[in-house]
């Protein structure tokens, strides 16, 4: 097990947990940090009350395989995260990268910009001598999850079905690939992926906290001029074999899960699919760990999409997010302890 988890040193999963700065609505509420960081250990202090209304407060510590505080720059995440497993795409590994946290923590603002510098590196190694003649090629995909029903984020919101082939593929039918040789148009792409995602009367992040967005990057061995006319559809646009690809995951915000009571049907529905998904979530991490042969996909949506990313040879990185304010606290316990059980 050791030698084929360890396999180019980089770890089949990972768990990050990444701590923001209060926000300026927090200060002026003159609210406490209750997070404290040293190393890959963090604190939490728990504000809390005796019967007779005394205060105290009670610790909570908790270690990761990294933990990184508020001084922590989006360059320094992608380092610590994603910038490893680069060059193993290149060889058949199919990774994914999570943000899980609850609404405001951080996902957003985390995810956005790794991607981008993925696809940056990406490029650069489809240039190196070893892979220049092998006519591989960038693709990249944008779609969302919400309400167990998928969405293409670059055509217009169209609603995709997933299918699964004999040989357990996934096949998302419908959805939209784009051949991506420069980062500008990368850019484009999520910029433009972004301002679809499900924005209703309440306000997107109100909205986008009730989805999951997943953007796919996939390097592709493009066929030869002979096999495409060999192929009677045959087209250019044809992406050809996928070689290797990373996913990234902004989650739902967590505390969505717990929606199940609310008043409204609707909410409620999607509450109840977003808590099926992160438990299922959970449990396939989990059962990738310990190297069980039966993956429980089948729990949400969410894993079945990401069935092909969590066989063979994978690689998962999960950046917790966490908020510091002690309003926070609840929530932030609930995400450490979620990202505890996933290791
Ligand atoms: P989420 O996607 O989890 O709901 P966001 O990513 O939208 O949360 O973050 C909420 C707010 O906090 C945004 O205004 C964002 O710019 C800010 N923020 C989040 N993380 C950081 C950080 N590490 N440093 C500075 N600002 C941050
Ligand atoms: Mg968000």
């Amino acid at each position: 097990k050791e030698m084929s988890t360890r396999e180019n040193n980089v770890a089949k999963i990972k768990v990050v947990v990444r701590k923001r700065p209060l926000n300026k609505k927090e200060i002026s509420r003159k609210e406490d940090d209750i997070v404290t960081v040293s190393g890959n250990a963090l604190t939490v202090h728990e504000p809390k009350l005796k019967v007779d209304l005394t205060a105290y407060v009670e610790k909570h510590e908790f270690c990761f395989d990294a933990v990184l505080d508020e001084r922590v720059t989006n360059d320094e995440v992608y380092r610590e995260t994603v910038e490893p497993i680069i060059p193993i795409i290149f060889q058949r590994t199919k990774a994914t990268c999570f943000a899980y946290g609850q609404t405001g923590s951080g996902k957003t603002f985390t995810m956005q910009p790794l991607p981008l510098r993925a696809a940056q590196d990406l490029v650069r190694y489809l240039h190196q001598p070893v892979y220049r003649n092998q006519r591989f090629k960038l693709w990249l995909s944008f779609f969302e999850i919400y309400g167990g029903k998928l969405f293409d984020l670059l055509s217009d919101r169209k609603k995709l079905c997933m299918r699964e082939d004999g040989r357990q593929q996934v096949c998302i039918v419908g959805l939209q690939e784009f051949e991506v040789s420069d980062v500008q148009i990368v850019k484009e792409y999520i910029e433009r992926g972004n301002a679809a995602r499900s924005t209703g009367s309440t306000g997107a992040n109100e909205e986008s906290s009730r989805s999951h967005a997943i953007l796919q990057l996939a390097i592709k061995k493009h066929p030869e001029m002979k096999e495409l006319k060999r192929n009677s559809d045959g087209n250019e646009s044809k992406p050809g074999k996928v070689v290797g690809k990373i996913s990234f995951i902004d989650l739902a915000g967590s505390e969505r899960g717990a929606d199940t009571t609310d008043n409204d049907r609707q909410t409620r529905i999607e509450g109840a699919e977003i808590n099926k998904s992160l438990l299922a979530l959970k449990e396939c991490i989990r059962a990738l760990d310990n190297d069980q042969i039966h993956i429980p996909f089948r729990g949400s949506k969410l894993t079945e999409v990401l069935r092909d990313s969590f066989v063979g040879n994978s690689r998962t990185v999960m950046i917790s997010c966490i908020s510091p304010n002690a309003g926070s606290c609840e929530h932030t316990l609930n995400t450490l302890r979620y990202a505890d059980r996933v290791k």
